[in-house]
């Protein structure tokens, strides 16, 4: 056999996380090669909401949320659909999803979220400063509306927005007047909002990716095509296997997004992550467009002006990776969106499906492995993988050059897992 290649750091998955990663240490002068199966971007980071969403620091498993689970699933236009024949996979996720609505477990998770979400827009404006990209990314804001007349959901949107406060997030109380004079688009539609003051958004998703990559590319870093089959981890190095091929890596950086969970297992590590799929569909409007992002609080999903159109994303749909995509679920948006935003319609073959990466905990896994420290990973960032993209390839930069991290990696480590009562005594 020929001697395999070598490496000195290898970042498999060109993600928005692996791309970020890349590029960070390539421009702290490491040599990376980044290796995909696929065109860098076009995964579950080709098609999200835009969103550098700060302030999102509540996590999903949360009693509220779980015994209004029921109310979302028979509504055929809700923001939550469970595939009935893929019960069975997504069950035990499920499980340990409710499980994380401890309020124990809460706090620790958004202790953690705020640890990264208070980085992310500062660690974003740097990164793209780097590539000359700063025009990319919009700092104005986001906004949370209700409707008009919808006393329940105007309730709802305080207390949504007291929780947010008392956890230190910028965020101001809108009357229907101040909403209006934020988004005029929105005057006589909308009953309250809540400005997030601190969430940037990003021009277009795809786009950024392909900055990145290009950052990435000018600098030296290379470029592999190829799917990673195997991980063997060797004294200081670790083997990659591909297709009757391999590399050695002095380094090793597993963002695989979903994917990653196959790589990490045959090591040993417990790695229980799912996929939440969620839709975009892309309207054109006519009239004026927003100025930023607009979540729609009651209906769950967001419309993001993305170049002359609008993104409208969201919905969480739990089912198997490779469930054929319910269309459905993209087109409905659009009716919803209507009802606050007039002149909308959807572009043709314009709708998208991802997969997001996501644990029961609602955290990512960010580290190094416990006994294989040449072996890193930074994947199931859920919700959140644009926002965190950039503050996590800081974090990754720390560690690889042996400093500490900027903040407490703890929290992230894959070994949370092999210790799920662990916060108990905290
Ligand atoms: C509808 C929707 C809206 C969203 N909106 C937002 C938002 O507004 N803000 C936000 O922060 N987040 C948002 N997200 C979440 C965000 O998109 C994800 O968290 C993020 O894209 C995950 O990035 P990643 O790099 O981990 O994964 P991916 O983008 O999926 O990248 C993983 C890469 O690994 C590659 N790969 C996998 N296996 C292998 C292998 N064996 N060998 C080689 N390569 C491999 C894949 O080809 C892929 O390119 C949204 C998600 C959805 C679905």
């Amino acid at each position: 056999m020929t001697q395999a290649k070598r490496s000195e750091i290898v970042v498999i998955g060109g993600g928005v996380v692996g791309l970020a990663a890349a590029l960070t240490l390539q421009q702290r002068g490491r040599r990376v090669l980044l290796i995909d199966r696929d065109t860098p971007g076009a995964g579950c980071s080709w098609g999200n909401a835009a969103v550098i969403a700060s302030s999102f620091v509540l996590p999903l498993s949360d009693v509220g949320h779980i015994l209004a689970a029921p109310r979302m699933l028979l509504d055929p236009l809700g923001p939550l659909a469970i595939r009935g024949r893929d019960l069975m996979t997504t069950a035990p996720w499920l499980g340990r999803f409710a499980l994380n609505a401890l309020p124990s477990r809460q706090r620790r998770t958004i202790d953690a979220l705020k640890l990264l979400n208070a980085r992310a827009v500062t660690s974003w404006r740097s990164l793209l400063a780097g590539i000359g990209q700063s025009h990319a990314m919009a700092e104005r804001g986001m906004l949370e509306v209700v409707r008009g007349g919808a006393v329940d959901h105007e309730a709802s949107l305080r207390r949504l927005a007291a929780r947010l406060g008392a956890e230190g997030i910028a965020v101001t109380w809108l009357d229907a007047k101040a909403v209006a004079e934020l988004e005029p688009v929105l005057a006589g539609r909308v009953g309250a909002g809540i400005l997030h003051r601190d969430v940037a958004h990003v021009s277009d998703p795809a786009i950024v990716s392909a900055s990145l990559l290009n950052g990435f590319l000018s600098l030296g870093g290379k470029f592999l095509r190829a799917e990673i089959e195997r991980l063997v981890p060797m004294e200081s190095r670790v083997r990659l296997c591909f297709s009757g091929d391999e590399i050695v890596a002095d380094r090793l950086i597993v963002a695989a997004g979903y994917r990653s969970r196959d790589m990490l297992t045959p090591l040993g590590c417990k790695v229980p992550i799912g996929v939440e799929r969620g839709y975009h569909q892309m309207v054109e409007k006519t009239g004026p467009l927003i100025d930023r992002p607009i979540s729609f609080h009651r209906e769950a999903f967001l419309a993001t002006p993305i170049g002359n159109q609008l993104r409208l994303a969201g919905t969480v749909e739990l089912a198997a990776i490779d469930a054929p995509p319910a269309w459905k679920r993209a087109e409905q948006l659009v009716g919803l969106a209507s009802r606050y935003l007039p002149g909308l319609a959807a572009v043709p073959g314009s709708r998208w499906m991802g997969a997001r990466p996501s644990f029961p905990d609602g955290l990512p896994a960010i580290g190094s492995l416990e006994g294989i420290p040449q072996i890193s990973y930074a994947f199931g960032h859920q919700h959140l993988g644009l926002t965190q993209a950039a503050v996590t390839a800081d974090a990754l930069c720390c560690l690889l050059a042996g400093r500490g991290a900027p903040f407490d990696l703890m929290p992230f480590s894959l070994g949370r897992f092999d210790r799920p009562f662990s916060h108990i005594n905290r």
